[in-house]
């Protein structure tokens, strides 16, 4: 039976140097050879294996549309696992979508969302963790989060929990075969043993989710915020950050009336900062509502960035910002205007850390992208160790809670069944990271080592 040929543009829908047409299915080079001809002369379907072809594109009614590579990788030996054809074309739209629709009239389908990945995942190519790996990857706003995601691509994170599945599958098999086959002599495992089964997995779990705080800095960045009074160069200093006139800058004191969200990459740092109202008392209806949104920012904010006018006196309006910037879990000051005359000294601010910075020269961003890379980095740990996905986080702290369960009990003198009711719960949750299926696996795994049911 022939499994369908899906087919699509893998590349953006923006003009570039090349783009890219991806097939994969049994057939598929068969489906690709029609409008596909390589100079050579030969059928793409005889081509060599995993090498690059010069060829011509055709459109639906037979026109060359374009001179390009094709590369055709027999199965297993793909991404997906089965025959795949990738057509690396000129990155023209309107021809992409020309040699897309000449596919389909050839027998290929639009394949789904994520397709090609369900399709490798399917065909054993990739557990789980790493087919979620490949969207993080996509999806890297920084280089640390890519490599990150490409350590997961490589099985890190596999690495890691597939002992931890393997050994209370191993519990939970055993078990299970003491209670259904009592005929075969399998020796009982003692509490001692699945104690100390239970308190290792418990440990190797905690150990991969005790990273996802750092793992959601690391995918979703660090909510931040710049406060302090009007006129201070909070926006100045965004717009220096983010490298580009983000927000409107003017001298007129109140003129960033709502928060703006700026991603800003600071060293290996993906900072989500929120430039605020300046907060002081207002009596303008919309000011005052910024004010509150901007009071409400630092409430939320992991990070606060105290900014004050250092060629100015400080004020209650500076004030109010200082407190508002101290309730959050990290806060620093920053002296801004460092080319004008000073007359705050970095001791009349309350905080660890004090920046003389100048939004308008850019002197000292360097000193604050150091400190937010010390605070919130990863540095060279970012190789596929740091949980990053919400999903992932939530199964294994349900593993984590399980385990824990089935401690209790078995210290509370519990039968040992009962005792692993909770750990299978916990090897389903980890499954769920994993993708499988826990009843399937604890059944094979009893045929495979105790030969039951001969
Ligand atoms: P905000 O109200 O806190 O967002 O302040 P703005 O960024 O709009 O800046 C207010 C004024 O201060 C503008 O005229 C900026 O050009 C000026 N300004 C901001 N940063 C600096 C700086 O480092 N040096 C100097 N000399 N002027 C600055």
């Amino acid at each position: 039976m022939r499994s369908d040929v899906i087919a699509a543009v893998a590349t953006g829908t923006a003009p570039s140097a090349i783009g890219i047409l991806r097939l994969s299915g049994a057939g598929c080079a068969e489906v690709a050879g029609k409008i596909f001809t390589l100079k050579s002369g030969i059928p793409l379907r005889e081509a060599p294996n995993r090498k690059l072809m010069l060829g011509l594109l055709h459109d639906r009614q037979g026109r060359v549309i374009d001179a390009a590579l094709a590369v055709y990788c027999r199965a297993p030996h793909s991404y997906t696992g089965e025959d795949t054809v990738e057509l690396q074309c000129h990155g023209s739209p309107a021809m992409l979508a020309a040699g897309l629709e000449a596919l389909f009239a050839n027998g290929a389908r639009q394949a789904g969302p994520g397709e090609f990945t369900r399709r490798a995942f399917l065909n054993g190519q990739l557990d789980l963790t790493q087919a979620e790996a490949v969207i993080d990857l996509i999806d890297a706003e920084t280089a640390d989060a890519a490599a990150n995601a490409a350590g997961q691509l490589g099985g890190a994170l596999l690495e890691r929990l597939r002992p931890v599945y393997d050994a209370l599958r191993d519990l939970c098999s055993q078990f299970h075969a003491i209670l259904d086959y009592p005929d075969e002599e399998i020796e009982e495992l003692g509490v001692e043993a699945i104690g100390a089964a239970l308190a290792d997995a418990q440990r190797r779990l905690h150990a991969v989710s005790a990273t996802y705080e750092r793992g959601r800095h690391l995918k979703n960045g660090v909510r931040a915020v710049l406060l302090g009074r009007p006129n201070a160069g909070k926006s100045s200093l965004l717009n220096a950050l983010a490298g580009y006139d983000r927000v409107i800058v003017t001298d007129v004191a109140g003129t960033t009336r709502d928060t703006v969200e700026e991603p800003i990459r600071l060293g290996g740092v993906l900072l989500r900062l929120t430039d605020t109202a300046g907060i002081r008392e207002s009596h303008d209806a919309i000011e005052a509502m910024g004010v509150a949104r901007s009071e409400r920012a630092a409430q939320e904010a992991e990070l606060a960035v105290f900014v004050c006018d250092a060629a100015q006196p400080l004020n209650d309006e500076d004030r109010r910002a200082m407190r508002a910037a101290r309730s959050a879990p990290r806060s620093l000051a920053l002296l801004n205007k460092t080319d004008l005359p000073q007359v705050v000294r970095p001791e009349e601010l309350p905080f660890e850390t004090v920046l003389s910075v100048s939004a308008a020269t850019g002197e000292g961003l360097d000193a604050l992208r150091e400190q937010v890379e010390r605070w919130f980095g990863q540095g060279r740990s970012c190789d596929g160790s740091i949980l990053t996905n919400a999903r992932q986080f939530g199964a294994l702290t349900r593993a984590e809670e399980a385990l824990s369960r089935a401690e209790r009990a078995l210290r509370g003198g519990m039968t040992p069944d009962a005792v692993l009711t909770d750990a299978e719960e916990a090897m389903q949750s980890l499954g769920e990271v994993l993708g499988r299926t826990v009843r399937e696996d604890i059944t094979n795994r009893i045929f495979e080592r105790f030969c039951v049911g001969k």
